[in-house]
C-alpha cells in the first residue's frame, strides 16, 4: 500500500489554493504522452507540462545522463571555475541559435533568462557609453515570469499590482489582436502599421533613455497570441534606428513549439538577446539561459576587463554539471527523433486542422495557432467571471489536460505527438464545448 501523503504544508505557486484543497488533482506519475492521477486515471497531456516537456514524459536516457553526471562531477563553482561538460552544453545549444548569438549565460528558469537578458541589456548600453539608456519596454498581456524585471516588462496586470513602482517601463498595446483577427489561419494581417507603435514609445520617451524592447513571439501565457505579419521584422527595424537592444523571450516558442529550433529563425527576425528555459531540458530539471549575440558579449565583457563597467551577475547553480548533462541527453533525442520540425510538418498540420474543425460551435469565439501551439477562446460569460478554469476541470474529468488563462485553453502537447492523440483533444474539446453555454 502507497503511504498517503498530506499536502497541507505546501504552498501551491499560482493557484487558488482554495479550490485545490476542495478538489485535489494528484498528478504522481507520467509517461510519454500521459500523465497518471493518483486514481490512476489516464490523462493525455495536452501541455507538455507547463509548455515544457517537448521530448514527451519519463525519457529515461536523460535521467540515466543525469545519474552519470552525479557519478562524474556534481557540482562545482561557476564562479572562477569551469568544467567541460558546461563548455560542451553551449557549444552544442549555439548549433541551434540564430546565426550570430553564440555565447549562452546559463540560469536556472526562466524568470532568471529574463532578469540575465533585461542586466545585460543595460549592461551592453552602460558599456557603449548609452549611459541615459536605461528604460524598458515590453507589451500588454505578456509573461516574463514573476521576478521584479520580468514584472516591470510584463503586461498581465493580476501579477504587477501590489509589487510598487517596479522598473521604469512601458508597453506596446496587444489587446486589438485577438479582436481584429477572430479564427484567422496563419499569422494575422496589420503587423507593420501595429509595430510603428514601437516608435511612438521611443519617441515619446526619447530613444536617449530607451535601453531594451522585450518580446514574447508569441505571447504564451496572456492566451497564445500571433504576432501579425511582419510585426516582428518591424520591430526590430525600429530597436536598429535607435540603438535599442532587441529581446525575444522565447521560454515557450523555443525548443520546437513553432516548428524551427526558435521563433526568431521561423519569422525570419534576428535578436539580440534570446531567453530560454522550458524545453532546453525537455522539463526534467530546471536550466534556463541567455543567448547573446557575439557583440554584446564582446562590449560587456571587454570593458569590464578595462574596468569601466563590471558585470556582476551569476547564480550558484548557473550551468549546473547535472541540468548540463540533461539538456545534452535532450538535445540527442531532438535530433535523433526529428522532433524541433515537427510543428510545420504533417502533424503540425494536422493539429491546425483539427483546431480550426472546432470553429462553428457556439461557445467557441476564437482559436489560434501556430506549430504545436494553439488556443480555443471561449466566449466570456454574462457574469464576468472567466470560464477557462471551469473548462480546465471539465477536461480533466474527461482525462485530458489543458492550460487555462481567462476565457481561454492553451495547448502545447509534447512534440512527440500523433495523429491518435491529436483525435483525442479535439474530440474532447469539442463535447466540452458542446455543454457550455454561449
Ligand atoms: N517567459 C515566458 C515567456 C514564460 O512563459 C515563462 C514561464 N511560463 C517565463 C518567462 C518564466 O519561466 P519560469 O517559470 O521558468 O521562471
Amino acid at each position: 500500500m502507497k503511504k498517503k501523503v498530506s499536502y497541507d504544508a505546501f504552498w501551491m505557486p499560482f493557484t487558488a489554493n482554495r479550490d485545490f484543497k476542495a478538489n485535489p488533482r494528484i498528478i504522481n506519475r507520467a509517461e510519454g504522452m500521459y500523465c497518471y492521477s493518483d486514481n490512476g486515471t489516464q490523462l493525455l497531456d495536452a501541455t507538455a507540462g507547463l509548455w515544457c516537456v517537448n521530448a514527451g514524459h519519463a525519457r529515461q536516457e536523460i535521467g540515466e545522463a543525469m545519474a552519470r553526471q552525479v557519478a562524474e562531477l556534481d557540482y562545482s563553482s561557476p564562479f572562477n571555475f569551469g568544467h567541460d561538460i558546461g563548455f560542451e552544453f553551449a557549444e552544442r545549444l549555439v548549433e541551434f541559435t540564430p546565426t550570430g548569438l553564440n555565447k549562452v549565460f546559463f540560469t536556472n528558469s526562466g524568470s532568471e533568462a529574463v532578469e540575465s537578458a533585461l542586466k545585460i541589456a543595460l549592461a551592453y548600453q552602460r558599456a557603449k557609453g548609452n549611459t541615459t539608456k536605461f528604460k524598458l519596454i515590453g507589451r500588454e498581456l505578456a509573461y516574463h515570469g514573476v521576478n521584479f524585471g520580468g514584472l516591470s516588462v510584463g503586461g498581465l496586470t493580476p501579477n504587477r499590482t501590489g509589487f510598487g513602482p517596479l522598473l521604469p517601463a512601458d508597453h506596446l498595446s496587444h489587446t486589438l489582436d485577438v479582436e481584429r483577427n477572430a479564427f484567422s489561419k496563419g499569422l494575422p494581417e496589420h503587423g507593420v502599421e501595429k509595430a510603428e507603435q514601437l516608435e511612438q514609445l521611443i519617441q515619446f520617451h526619447g530613444a536617449e533613455s530607451v535601453a531594451a524592447v522585450i518580446v514574447e513571439p508569441i505571447s504564451g501565457a496572456g492566451g497564445v497570441i500571433l504576432p501579425p505579419k511582419g510585426y516582428l521584422k518591424r520591430l526590430r527595424e525600429i530597436c536598429d534606428r535607435h540603438d535599442v537592444v532587441l529581446i525575444f523571450d522565447e521560454v515557450i516558442t523555443g525548443w520546437g513549439r513553432l516548428g524551427s529550433p526558435f521563433a526568431a529563425q521561423e519569422f525570419e527576425v534576428t535578436p539580440d538577446l534570446i531567453t530560454s528555459a522550458k524545453g532546453i531540458t525537455s522539463g526534467v530539471v530546471p536550466l534556463g539561459a541567455v543567448f547573446a549575440k557575439d557583440e554584446i558579449y564582446e562590449t560587456v565583457v571587454n570593458s569590464a576587463a578595462e574596468g569601466s563597467v563590471e558585470f556582476y551577475h551569476g547564480y550558484t547553480y548557473s550551468g549546473h554539471p547535472v541540468a548540463c548533462a540533461a539538456g545534452l541527453a535532450t538535445m540527442d533525442i531532438y535530433q535523433r527523433e526529428g522532433l524541433l520540425e515537427r510543428g510545420r510538418g504533417e502533424i503540425g498540420q494536422y493539429f491546425a486542422d483539427g483546431l480550426h474543425s472546432l470553429k462553428g460551435i457556439q461557445s467557441i469565439v476564437d482559436i489560434r495557432n501556430y506549430g504545436l501551439i494553439g488556443a480555443v477562446q471561449f466566449a466570456a460569460p454574462a457574469d464576468g467571471k472567466p470560464i477557462g478554469f471551469d473548462i480546465l476541470k471539465r477536461c480533466y474529468d474527461k482525462g485530458l489536460l489543458v492550460r487555462s488563462m481567462g476565457n481561454t485553453i492553451a495547448l502545447s502537447p509534447p512534440l512527440i505527438i500523433e495523429k491518435s492523440h491529436v483525435d483525442q483533444i479535439i474530440d474532447t474539446l469539442a463535447a466540452v464545448a458542446k455543454d457550455i453555454p454561449a
